[in-house]
């Protein structure tokens, strides 16, 4: 756990967060501010700071939470389409620096983003 980051914090129950998957190693809560009418964010429970970050090591933990995302968005009932996103570093436009993947749906998402 990498002090003082709020995801952090929220796989360790320490925020409470709208949670709708956990397992041993990653955890996927609603975001609070949502950019579309579904907005989970899907995270590693390891404190990766984000994409740029991950290693060799963490292929499995990445694979993970895209099949995450994909049964999330299944459940959720997205069934017209969804996006998976993780934005990185500050032109991606990443304000939480713990990797996460936003799944989006439930709208028609334009396409390039801003
Ligand atoms: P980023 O901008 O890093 O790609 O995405 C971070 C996301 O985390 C934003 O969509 C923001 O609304 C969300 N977020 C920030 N703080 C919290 C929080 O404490 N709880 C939840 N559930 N979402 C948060
Ligand atoms: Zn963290």
């Amino acid at each position: 756990m990498a002090q003082d980051c709020i995801f952090c914090k929220i796989a360790a129950g320490d925020i409470e967060a709208d949670v709708v998957l956990e397992n041993d190693h990653i955890i996927a809560f609603r975001d609070t501010h949502p950019a579309a009418p579904t907005h989970i964010l899907v995270i590693p429970k390891k404190h990766i700071p984000s994409l740029t970050k991950a290693e060799l090591a963490d292929v499995d933990v990445l694979g993970a939470l895209q099949l995450a995302a994909a049964r999330l968005a299944q459940e959720q009932g997205l069934e017209n389409g969804y996006r998976v996103v993780t934005n990185c570093g500050e032109d991606g436009g990443q304000s939480v620096p713990h990797l996460h993947y936003h799944l989006l749906g439930g709208r028609n998402l334009t396409w390039p983003p801003g």
